[in-house]
């Protein structure tokens, strides 16, 4: 048999190693940021065309390149940041491969130009798919300014692959924040298609997070600074209040370094164990600060992952630190037991038949208001069987709705008994009022009388953006105001608003939670946002007119059976079943 083993050439083997490192516009921005961090950087500017499509470029003021290393520094495994095997214990830098730039320069026409301080010319390197086109002086800026263009062509599968322009604009967004959260101390702007998206100054982390955020984050922050032989752990968690159902502002930095580590998030949400609600994430940007020869980077293909030496050790240390720092600021709210009792007692009540309806020790419910029946209720229209319906409403039972674990109402009719939920009524409700009020473009809309300017992140913003129109729809007067904000002129008039920008900000992040879980139209899903946001929840003590007009209201949807969400809103059991239960002997 022939040999048939081939050594690769090198171009081919960087676009082999591009497939690890390169997947998209964002995986170039990532590299590029880092080195020029790396490069001790105190100015970054990221130009990005068409979700970086079309064009990445960073100007640095970082160290730049000699001539020969501006050449060097497209081989592979050359790199300036280790030399000798033990190097690789003790990374302090966020490259060290030296596969970055010749995996990019394999895949697209880069263009770089580098001047090192004191020198009077730099130099000027072009390659086009791993190919040298130029290498000469040029006249440049101190510092290095790297230009991507023509990204995969030639991967034209790969190219095929990219999403559109606002999918990869998101993920380019993603990496600069995280290199900004990462380095505060570092200015830093990002342009997109020429416009300015972020000019963040050289700030301290709080303000950091402000800038990248938005205003209304800084009194959200919770300072965590916690010193121990092992690992500093510095930098903020967000009040619990403030916790949201998508993720997207947790950040680990360790050493300076963007990481995901699902075990570390575990530790953060234990500390906040029981006063978020489970499936929201509390914000985070937490610092690492950890010697680096306790620690491998080199165990991920991006360097996205890391291993620590110490890992349940540390664990504890952080989960400890959060906890800590959530009590010394007092913002674990004092936990209500009652209702936390109530929810326990759920499952009692969630069968088809009730067997005990009684809420267990120390916690005895008053039946009198039902017995007592001092008012007539009347539940006008459908019934969930129609020939009952009208048994129903001939002869309306007189009692009162009573509230359960201020959770369900119970509401006594004449051939039963119904269990309604009293959040799932109202979100279908108030559903139902916003989808005809846009429909009909009846929403009526309260001017504020202050004008409110509010900042979004932009991700936000391009969703803001687009659905703005809904937003309106729905009887909010907002309109884009320049870079990243929005003006809120006026809210809904018949909704209990509290800040207008926080209720946008809500709406918002229900809106994305409500697109990964449910398939909703745009329109469906923000009336469904905003009646989530505005509805009674459970939890909330309501006054018998108050459980009185809800259940009229219910009855008077169309589909009163289960929540837009599709929760079901109640539960029937007729005399019949009751009597079943009771003729059993036991
Ligand atoms: P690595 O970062 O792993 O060393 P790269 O391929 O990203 O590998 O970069 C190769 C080398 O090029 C770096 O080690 C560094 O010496 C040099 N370099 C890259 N970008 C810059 C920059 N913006 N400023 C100065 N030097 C740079
Ligand atoms: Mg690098």
């Amino acid at each position: 048999m022939p040999d048939t083993i081939n050594l690769l050439t090198e171009n081919v083997a960087n676009k082999i190693a591009a497939g690890e490192v390169v997947l998209r516009p964002s995986s170039v921005v990532k590299e590029l940021l880092e080195n020029s961090i790396d490069a001790g950087s105190q100015e970054i500017r990221l130009y990005v065309n068409d979700g970086g499509k079309s064009l990445i470029k960073v100007i640095d003021n970082g160290c730049g390149m000699s001539d020969i290393d501006a050449r060097m520094c497209f081989e592979r495994h050359a790199t300036s940041k280790i030399r000798v095997e033990d190097d690789l214990l003790n990374i302090r830098t966020l490259g060290f491969r030296g596969e970055a730039l010749p995996s990019v320069a394999a895949v697209s026409h880069v263009e770089l130009k580098t001047r090192t301080i004191g020198e009077e010319l730099g130099t000027l390197v072009s390659i086009e798919g791993s190919k040298l086109i130029t290498h000469e002086p040029c006249q440049c800026q101190e510092g290095t300014s790297v230009t991507v263009r023509h990204l995969f062509f030639n991967l034209p599968a790969r190219k095929n692959f990219l999403k559109s322009t606002n999918a990869e604009m998101r993920h380019v967004v993603d990496e600069f924040l995280r290199i900004a959260l990462g380095h505060p101390s570092v200015f830093m702007g990002l342009y997109h298609n020429d416009r300015e998206l972020y000019h963040i100054e050289p700030s301290n982390l709080r303000k950091r997070i402000v800038a990248v955020f938005g205003k209304n984050y800084n009194e959200r922050l919770v300072p965590v600074d916690e010193s121990t032989e092992l690992l500093k752990i510095t930098g903020f968690i967000g009040k619990p209040g403030h916790a949201k159902k998508t993720r997207g502002e947790q950040f680990f930095v360790v050493n300076g370094r963007f990481i995901r580590s699902p075990y570390m998030h575990h530790a953060v949400l234990n500390a906040y164990d029981d006063i978020i609600p489970q499936g929201q994430y509390p914000l985070y940007v937490l610092q690492f600060h950890v010697d680096s020869s306790r620690i491998d980077i080199n165990v991920h293909p991006t360097k996205q992952e890391i291993k620590f030496e110490d890992e349940k050790v540390i664990y504890a240390i952080l989960s400890a630190a959060v906890k800590k720092a959530l009590s010394q600021f007092s913002v674990a709210p004092s936990i209500d037991f009652d209702l936390e009792q109530s929810i326990e007692q759920l499952s009692a009540i969630s069968a088809p038949i009730p067997t005990e309806v009684h809420s267990g020790p120390g916690h005895t419910v008053d039946w009198s208001p039902i017995s007592r029946g001092d008012k007539t209720i009347t539940i006008q229209s459908d019934w969930p069987d129609k020939k009952e319906a009208e048994e129903e409403t001939h002869e309306p039972s007189e009692s009162v709705p009573y509230q359960l674990h201020r959770k369900y109402m119970l509401a006594p009719v004449k051939n039963g008994l119904l269990l309604i939920d009293q959040q799932a009524a109202h979100e279908r409700i108030l559903f139902d009022k916003f989808k005809f009020l846009m429909e009909t473009n009846k929403a009526a809309c309260q001017q504020l009388l202050f004008p409110q300017n509010m900042e979004l992140s932009h991700n936000d913003f391009t969703i803001a953006q687009e659905i703005i129109d809904d937003i309106n729809a729905l009887g909010f007067d907002v309109k884009v105001f320049g870079m990243d904000s929005l003006i809120i002129h006026g809210v809904p008039a018949d909704i209990e608003v509290g800040q207008p920008s926080e209720l946008i900000d809500q709406l918002l992040d229900q809106f994305k939670d409500n697109n990964s879980n449910l398939k909703l139209e745009p329109r469906d899903n923000l009336a469904l946002a905003l009646a989530y946001r505005a509805g009674i929840k459970s939890g909330r003590k309501l006054s018998r007119e108050e459980m009185q007009q809800l259940i009229d209201e219910l009855f008077a949807c169309t589909n009163f059976q289960k929540s837009p969400s599709g929760k079901t809103i109640l539960v029937k059991f007729t005399n019949d079943d009751l009597e079943t239960v009771f003729a059993k002997k036991s």
